[in-house]
């Protein structure tokens, strides 16, 4: 495939989609993958922007026709990519984002195993605890359930590539833009876009 696939992950709390979002709006050559999830929005979520949000039945319907990439069951909820998110893009040569969880992360690996992994962490456990409460739109038992989900989600940051710790927010968002830039400096990626340029400069005489 010409273009990239970059898996990031985190547990919820470590702050990765503002992380993505800054990191987007600095590099145009990036597109993020928009999930289709079968949870209710959040006050402020949009559909079609944040996810796509579909009933549970809709959601099958699209395991049944073998519409997903990947898909996984998170905190309860159904949440995957579609193939059409990725597949035509790529092809196009764009690079991807996908904002998705371990298991689903495993399920891209094994059909592109060139796609790299980044997995960012909090900076300590009692700065997660904090960002989960600062949200202030779940119960205690809510919060308890997602720090637990949280562990269990983090305990799978060694079959990522890389790892961001988003101590300092700007630190994190350049070295995120600093993985990317290095992937696709990377030589089979290389020698796919910039084939004219090879075979002109190898050219005999
Ligand atoms: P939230 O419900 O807070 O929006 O997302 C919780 C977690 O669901 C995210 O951190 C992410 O790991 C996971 N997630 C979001 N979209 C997808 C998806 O399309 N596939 C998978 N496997 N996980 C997703």
């Amino acid at each position: 495939m010409p273009g990239t696939l970059f898996i990031v992950a985190a547990p919820s709390g470590a702050g990765k989609s503002s992380i993505v979002n800054a990191v987007l709006a600095r590099d145009p050559r990036l597109c993020l993958s928009i999930s289709f999830t079968s949870r209710q929005p959040r006050p402020g979520e949009r559909h079609a922007e944040h996810y796509h949000f579909i009933a549970v039945d809709e959601f099958k319907a699209m395991i049944r026709n073998g519409d997903f990439f990947e898909y996984a069951e998170v905190h309860g909820d159904w949440k995957g990519t579609a193939r059409q998110s990725v597949l035509p893009q790529l092809a196009a040569g764009k690079d991807v984002v996908l904002e998705i969880d371990w298991q689903g992360a495993r399920q891209v690996r094994a059909q592109v195993p060139d796609a790299i992994g980044i997995f960012i962490l909090p900076p300590s456990r009692n700065a997660l605890e904090q960002r989960m409460r600062s949200r202030g739109q779940d119960s205690e038992e809510t919060i308890r359930r997602r720090l637990a989900a949280a562990r269990e989600e983090m305990s799978h940051y060694d079959e990522f590539d890389y790892v961001v710790v988003n101590e300092v927010f700007d630190d994190a968002v350049d070295e995120v833009c600093a993985v990317v830039a290095g992937s696709r400096a990377r030589r089979p990626v290389q020698r796919v876009r910039h084939e004219a340029l090879i075979a002109e400069l190898l050219r005999d005489g």
